[in-house]
């Protein structure tokens, strides 16, 4: 308003920010209220395997049905969620409301795909994160086997001792451990050794320009073999296009996920996926 009557061009810089600063407080006062105000649901994306075709596994992915926004997506709103701490309690809901719903499944069919949570690093600072994914999986009667959890580096970073004994404790479970968006963070390539990984996930930037750049091929090569040496799955996110899917194919890799394959969809879709394709 006080531009208006300046003259129409010039905004005021300050009173922008304060807006800004003064949504984001609004949001984080909504997200509080989120999960007990039913806001947050799931889509699923499905993982294949590329040698069979078959779908194999699905990562559950959390989105918040904002009462005026509309329906909001991660990117938007899990910082704010990780410098709150509201994240401990939104993945919780996620980890839950994902086991219960692929038991419902199995139990309806002959479902053998598994499903993946992602957590984030804020839990390996609870001591009873371990007892919570116990809890969940007892509650909900899914087992542990069908189960991953899905990590990014910066778990490794701080308090690593305590993650890794974390980790092991949860290998005890069953459960099996992911890490996620490989090569986008510190990528310490000791952390390989070091943690207990079964797969791991390359994130999608190393494959954009894999079919053009010789550059790029010798990474994701690479990358492929290193991990099939250290005996990890090896799923490749974001796959968009055949070329990508043909080159990671002759590259051995073990199994994809993108929008080429299906983007994240509805429980129902999911649904229908899981039970069209006879596996
Ligand atoms: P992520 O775990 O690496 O999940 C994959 C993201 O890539 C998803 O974004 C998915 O929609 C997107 N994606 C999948 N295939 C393609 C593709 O072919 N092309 C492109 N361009 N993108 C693709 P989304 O759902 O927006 O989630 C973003 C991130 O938010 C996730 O990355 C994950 O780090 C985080 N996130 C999602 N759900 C949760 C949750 O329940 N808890 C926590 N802590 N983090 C979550
Ligand atoms: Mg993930
Ligand atoms: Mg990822
Ligand atoms: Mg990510």
């Amino acid at each position: 308003y006080r531009a208006k009557e300046r003259g129409g061009n010039c905004y005021c810089f300050y009173s922008q920010e304060m807006v800004r600063i003064g949504e984001q407080w609004v949001l984080r006062s909504e997200l509080r209220n989120a999960v007990h105000r039913n806001e947050l649901f799931l889509h699923y994306q499905p993982r294949y395997e590329v040698e069979s075709s078959k779908l194999v596994g699905m990562e559950a992915l959390v989105r918040w049905l904002h009462p005026e926004n509309g329906v909001m997506f991660p990117g938007t709103f899990i910082n704010l969620a990780e410098k709150t701490g509201l994240i401990l309690e939104i993945d919780r809901w996620v980890l839950e409301a994902a086991c219960a719903r692929v038991k419902q499944w199995q139990e309806a069919g002959e479902i053998h795909a598994s499903v993946s949570v992602n957590l984030s690093y804020l839990h390996f600072k609870e001591p009873d994160c371990v007892q919570m994914v116990m809890d969940i999986l007892r509650k909900t009667g899914l087992h542990p086997g069908c189960l991953e959890i899905e990590l990014t580096e910066s778990v490794f970073v701080e308090e690593a001792e305590v993650a890794l004994d974390m980790m092991r404790q949860l290998k005890m479970l069953g459960v099996r451990i992911a890490i996620d968006d490989f090569g986008t963070g510190y990528s310490a390539l000791h952390y390989l050794k070091k943690f207990p990984f079964d797969t791991l996930k390359i994130d999608r930037s190393f494959l954009e320009n894999v079919t053009i750049s010789e550059a790029d091929g010798v990474i994701l090569r690479t990358v492929i073999d290193m991990a099939k040496k250290l005996n990890l799955r090896v799923v490749a996110e974001g796959v968009e296009t055949e070329e990508q899917l043909s080159y990671l194919r002759e590259h051995a890799c073990d199994e994809v996920q993108g929008y080429l394959l299906s983007r994240p969809v509805p429980e129902e879709q999911m649904e229908k996926l899981l039970f069209s394709i006879s596996n």
